[in-house]
């Protein structure tokens, strides 16, 4: 969106939503947009960090596990690690995917082996922090 005194904002609006009015409001102004465009989102794989934290009575456990999924953007196809990860671990692992297609995405988490629980893996040499 753009107002009349050349201000430009964007919003993310899933495909099958109008935009709402506030959208429609210049951010630094408060003025209206004058011009409107819509671009096509590209295909990128969503990342996510998952905290595996519990808490019983109080106590806090696993504070510092999270699975890692990454999913197609609209969300029909995911994949969730069989492992956890330390915060910054699990960071670590998501960069591997960072800016991939979903298709590109799927066969670099094969190859990643993180879906296979350990204690299937045949290959002994495997070890933390790959
Ligand atoms: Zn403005």
């Amino acid at each position: 969106m753009r107002c009349d005194q050349n201000h430009a904002w964007w919003r993310y609006h899933p495909a099958d939503s109008e935009l709402a009015g506030i959208d429609l409001i210049c951010p630094v102004d408060g003025t209206e947009a004058v011009t409107a465009g819509k671009l096509a989102l590209a295909d990128r794989v969503v990342l996510k960090l998952i905290p595996v934290a519990w808490d019983r009575e109080g106590t806090i456990g696993f504070d510092d596990e999270h699975f890692i999924e990454i999913s197609r953007r609209d969300g029909a196809r995911s994949l969730r690690s069989a492992r956890v990860f330390s915060f910054d671990e699990a960071c670590r692992r998501l960069s591997w995917f960072k800016g991939l297609t979903w298709a590109d995405a799927e066969r670099r988490w094969e190859r990643t082996g993180m879906r296979t629980p350990d204690a299937l893996k045949m290959d002994s040499s495997a070890h933390e922090g790959g």
